[in-house]
């Protein structure tokens, strides 16, 4: 499994969460293609938290966003979301949202770094990250 990312929204992910005091979040749109979760679209909504160690996608904004992406032909293959002074690894409580959102749950950081993980049964995997 694989999640298919172009370095653009990567980046531009990264660089929104160096801009931010708080966590940022949002969705990955895309396709799946046998193993591969393929981002076609980033979208990023707002923090309803406005948390620097939580966060929470504003509910009206995110139906819009998937909507909208469906009318594209795309759907959701991800959520995004920032660590601020923390490594890029699923805190408790995105556990908890993993269970919710069974998709691929790419973290960045501050300083760069990022990682990808899936929930399989109770237990958290990481998934490869290419770069496209
Ligand atoms: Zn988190």
């Amino acid at each position: 499994m694989r999640l298919v990312i172009r370095q653009d929204d990567l980046k531009g992910i990264i660089k929104m969460t160096e801009r931010s005091a708080v966590e940022v979040c949002g969705f990955l749109f895309g396709r799946r293609e046998g193993n591969d979760f393929i981002v076609e679209e980033i979208r990023f909504i707002p923090n309803r938290l406005n948390s620097p160690t939580a966060f929470e996608m504003e509910p009206l904004e995110m139906v819009g966003a998937i909507d909208g992406a469906e009318e594209r032909g795309l759907g959701v293959v991800g959520i995004f979301h920032s660590h601020l002074k923390c490594p890029p690894g699923p805190s408790g409580r995105d556990l908890e949202g993993m269970m919710l959102w069974p998709v691929v749950w790419l973290i960045v950081d501050d300083r760069g770094n990022y990682g990808a993980y899936v929930l399989g049964g109770d237990k958290i995997r990481e998934v490869e990250v290419k770069i496209v």
